[in-house]
């Protein structure tokens, strides 16, 4: 037994831990949770647990359907909101039963990503901004719903219903050992933001997945509603989740260079290259739900187009200003990416399209410089910019072709995810929407 798992097994002793929650998560990025009685732990670390893989959105069919959860002893915490009866979580790999990994499992997409980036030498760090919505409740369907405050960007005022809300989450997240760099009110009424501290892609990818959770049982301790929905408004800012992102090599970070104009190293500039060059193919996961497509219009600073900036906004990928004497800080915004995708197979395609730029020596385009919404079709491609998908549908086709997101995602995921999204597409498609009613009723 190694000493994780012994460190685990005297935590719930001491801790009277009454439940353990094994957490994982299906291909959508929801979280599934059984929970387990203590004296099940040892047989659970030794042997995993069984549960039923065909009950699990895109993991297996009734024909093969056993699964084992194993526990990762290094994910352990306890849940501070169950105050009652102890309870603790961990985050499980899923395998077949003759031990081998389970490739459904969105977990080890990421970490064979990983993998291949550790064979490069390199360590992939990311922090993420998520933005999310808090809506009053009740929530009437066909209604539209309404936002907990009537606030705007970065206001501190009594207006900011939200701001109890913020503070709760936070401490309750750094309870649970996930860090917080900044939180802040919106740009859209009732919007939110809280940015993650750095750490390494899997470890992040969890903590997003134990953030979204957090998120809901404050709401709920609140009564109100959260919701990570792409887009709720026509007329506000939809919910992104920006990733920053950087490759270290042992303790140094690979994307600094002091000497480039924008302090963005070779291996940085060639990251940046193959992940612009993929964007369009991993978009469907970044941005998986149709509703996505709503926020990626082009306005309320959320990206349409293909290229990169330094101090620009309307680019897909920023280059942000760091300081100078902090190589450490050096590090580059994906910013298409949104508040409702499955984080472990967003940053497994994330981090292969820029590995892949590395790869093949991908020379970085020019720097947008200009608010890329604003040009002309025409100058837009005088420019050589091309359009991220504008649909679930462009975005399907995209990835079906996809090489990079075959491979990454592996055979299994990658099938089911085109089928479950064409299957999403198609039902939306056949929708008579309240825009049709309004716009078309009175007069035809
Ligand atoms: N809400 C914007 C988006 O959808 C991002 C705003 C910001 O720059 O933080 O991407
Ligand atoms: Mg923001
Ligand atoms: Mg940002």
């Amino acid at each position: 037994m190694d000493r994780q798992t012994e460190f685990v097994l005297r935590a719930v002793e001491e801790r009277n831990v009454k439940f353990i929650r094994l957490w994982f998560t299906d291909v959508q990025g929801f979280l599934k949770s059984v929970a387990m009685a203590p004296a099940e732990l040892e047989g659970a670390f030794a042997e995993g647990t069984g549960f039923d893989g065909s009950a699990i959105e895109g993991y297996a069919r009734v024909f093969e359907s056993d699964m084992i959860a194993r526990p990762d002893p290094t994910t352990f915490q306890l849940l501070p909101w169950r105050t009652e009866a102890s309870t603790a979580r961990m985050f499980c790999d899923i395998a077949l039963p003759d031990g081998s990994p389970a490739m459904a499992d969105p977990r080890h997409v990421l970490k064979s990503a990983l993998n291949k980036a550790a064979d490069m030498g390199f360590t992939f760090y990311c922090h993420p901004e998520i933005e999310f919505f808090l809506f009053k409740k009740p929530i009437i369907p066909g209604q539209m719903p309404e936002p907990l405050d009537m606030a705007g960007y970065f206001d501190h005022t009594t207006m900011d219903d939200g701001t109890d809300f913020r503070r709760d989450t936070v401490m309750m997240l750094e309870q649970m050992g996930i860090s917080v760099e900044f939180s802040h009110h919106e740009t859209a009424h009732g919007q939110h933001e809280i940015d993650l501290r750095y750490a390494d892609a899997l470890s992040m990818a969890d903590n997003i997945m134990t953030f979204r959770v957090v998120v809901r049982e404050i709401a709920a301790q609140q009564n109100i509603l959260a919701s990570f929905m792409p887009k709720p408004f026509t007329d506000m800012a939809g919910s992104g989740m920006h990733t920053h992102m950087s490759l270290f090599e042992g303790d140094r970070n690979a994307f600094y260079d002091a000497t480039d104009e924008v302090r963005l190293s070779k291996i940085g500039r060639q990251f940046v290259a193959g992940l612009l060059a993929h964007s369009a193919e991993i978009t469907a996961v970044t941005n998986q739900w149709v509703n996505s497509y709503k926020r990626l219009v082009g306005g309320g600073e959320a990206p349409a187009y293909v290229c990169w900036g330094r101090n620009n906004r309307s680019a897909l990928i920023r280059v942000p200003l760091f300081k100078p004497n902090k190589p450490s800080a050096a590090r580059i915004e994906y910013r298409a990416i949104d508040s409702a995708c499955n984080p472990y197979l967003a940053y497994a395609l994330m981090l292969n399209a820029g590995l892949d730029g590395i790869t093949r020596e991908l020379p970085l385009p020019d720097e947008a410089e200009d608010d890329v919404w604003a040009l002309s079709e025409r100058e837009r491609r005088a420019l050589g910019i091309t359009a991220l998908p504008r649909s679930l549908d462009e975005a399907i086709d995209a990835m079906e072709s996809s090489e990079l997101v075959a491979e990454t995602l592996g055979e299994h995921v990658f099938d089911y995810f085109l089928r479950n999204k064409r299957a999403e597409f198609e039902e939306y498609r056949a929708q008579v929407t309240p825009f049709e009613l309004r716009t078309h009723l009175p007069h035809m």
